[in-house]
């Protein structure tokens, strides 16, 4: 007999809820692993995502090996397929299975599934709902209402923090070897390798997580809001898959930085405060099931009639809307897979503020592309740009792309970087070319900010019934 461990978002073996406690019964353990590319693709999974997936499993199957845990990696299609394999794994002997809960329609529906196959099997499913250092729906207000609105939920969030503390689990002890029979099933496929340049074992992963916290958080404050500058941690592809813990993150911030961490704006209580936005919006998604349907949060805004140029989305999604700043963002988005947050800000409301598109479509330009994509962080981002959220930005508060270049990449180091046609340009040239001097090739802008500006307030206006 032996205890099986499904992992999905979770691909780590330090502070891993559903291994740790599988090992704590003494019974050998079995890790799987389905990849189900044809479902991902349905999310619009980014191929670089996909890819970082594949190549933390096979470094994951190493490191398991390790402590005598063997991790098969099955190639499959969809999620549908994952009962059926599961069950001919537990056939073999399992007498529980053990996972980590997620938050989503499908993978609910996929999970209750097998939970319902494998106790008529007679094997109970464990899920262990470690994504969040606080669980959905146990941030409260006094009322026992849950949170609409950052701040208060950040503040109750802080509180139950100080008074519970977090709680890293260790990794397995060393198991007794088991095997077990997979003919039958392909071995999972590997990768195009387009995310190499992302380191994918976990100790360098960990060490990414505790150089940050020790020598780079002080500055974060001061630092996040610039591209050119190195000043954010990184870390999201790897929170997105679940090679770090947002406990490992919170306890190792608690350690390198405990004291500015209570301080109201030191680089540490920031980082915090990212931390706990990641949360709330896992929080809103679990409370608001609506939500994974695409629907906005504020359904008011469901009446907003967008204009949906379809010339002017393939010029944002290319990187050629004449606006430098979104230009090199989408650029640096369509090449590395990775966009910095300032600039998601920038580029997502110009799509939506400037170009009038729904924010559906750039939410699902940017799954397809991000190696970080998550359901619960990216719609949030991008109801909030398209003020349409819960905790929205106001709908007239609208960002000038100009402005925003001039204040976040003064120097143009981040523009130049991605836009070699602009290299020759210098100081308020650089972040508004327009009229182009003669020696420079670039794009003409497709909208005039001022009037587009005007056109999405009187859109927003007619959507509220307001004239
Ligand atoms: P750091 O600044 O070092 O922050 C640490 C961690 O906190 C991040 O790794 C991330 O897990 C979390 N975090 C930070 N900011 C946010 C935020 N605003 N909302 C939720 N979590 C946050 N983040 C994703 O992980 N996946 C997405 O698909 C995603 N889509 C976004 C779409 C839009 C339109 C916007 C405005 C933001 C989106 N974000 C998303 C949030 C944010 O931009 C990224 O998490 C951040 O840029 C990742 O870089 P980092 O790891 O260096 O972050």
């Amino acid at each position: 007999t032996f205890q099986l461990v499904w992992l999905r978002n979770d691909l780590r073996h330090y502070d891993n809820a559903a291994l740790h406690a599988a090992a704590q019964t003494g019974l050998p353990v079995v890790a799987v692993f389905i990849s189900t590319p044809q479902t991902w693709q349905q999310h619009d999974m980014a191929p670089i995502k996909q890819d970082l997936i594949r190549r933390r499993v096979v470094a994951l199957q190493q490191e398991l090996a390790v402590v005598g845990i063997p991790l098969l990696a099955i190639e499959a299609d969809c999620y549908s397929d994952c009962t059926a394999i599961l069950r001919q794994l537990a056939q073999q002997g399992a007498v529980g299975l053990y996972a980590q809960t997620e938050y989503e329609l499908r993978e609910q529906h996929r999970d209750l599934a097998v939970t319902h196959a494998l106790g008529a099997m007679g094997v109970p499913c464990f899920w262990f709902d470690s994504q969040c250092v606080m669980p959905p729906g146990s941030v409260r207000s006094k009322t026992g209402d849950i949170y609409k609105v950052f701040t208060p939920f950040k503040k109750t969030w802080l509180a139950q923090l100080q008074h519970k503390g977090v709680r890293v689990l260790s990794k397995p002890l060393v198991q007794k070897t088991i095997a077990l029979d997979v003919t039958g099933f392909t071995p999972m496929l590997v990768g195009d390798d387009s995310s190499a340049a992302w380191p994918v074992a976990e100790q360098q992963v960990l060490e990414l997580l505790r150089s940050f916290c020790r020598e780079r958080v002080q500055d974060y404050q001061q630092a996040r809001d610039f591209p050119a500058i190195d000043g954010t941690s990184s870390l999201s592809p790897y929170f997105a898959i679940g090679v770090v813990s947002a406990q490992q993150a919170v306890a190792r911030l608690q350690t390198e930085a405990d004291s500015a961490l209570w301080q109201e704006g030191t680089g540490a209580a920031v980082w915090l405060s990212e931390l706990i936005w990641r949360e709330f919006y896992k929080h809103i998604l679990v409370a608001y099931p609506q939500l994974i349907k695409h629907r906005a949060f504020q359904h008011d805004t469901e009446a907003i009639v967008w204009g949906n140029n379809e010339a002017w989305f393939a010029a944002w999604c290319e990187g050629r809307t004449g606006y430098p700043i979104v230009d090199a963002a989408m650029r640096q988005l369509n090449q590395t897979g990775w966009m910095h947050n300032r600039l998601r800000m920038i580029t997502a409301s110009f799509l939506v503020k400037d170009l009038q598109i729904d924010w559906r479509w750039g939410e699902r330009y940017f799954m397809s592309k991000l190696i970080d994509g998550e359901f619960a962080a990216n719609n949030g981002g991008w109801q909030w740009a398209a003020s349409t959220g819960t905790d929205a930005a106001p709908y007239f508060r609208i960002f000038n792309p100009v402005t925003q270049s001039e204040k976040f990449d003064p120097k143009g180091i981040f523009l130049k970087k991605y836009l070699p046609e602009l290299a020759g340009l210098t100081g308020k040239q650089l972040h508004w070319p327009h009229p182009l001097p003669m020696s420079v090739q670039y794009f003409r802008p497709v909208v005039d900010h001022a009037k587009a500006r005007l056109r999405t307030l009187s859109m927003f206006k007619a959507a509220r019934g307001e004239s």
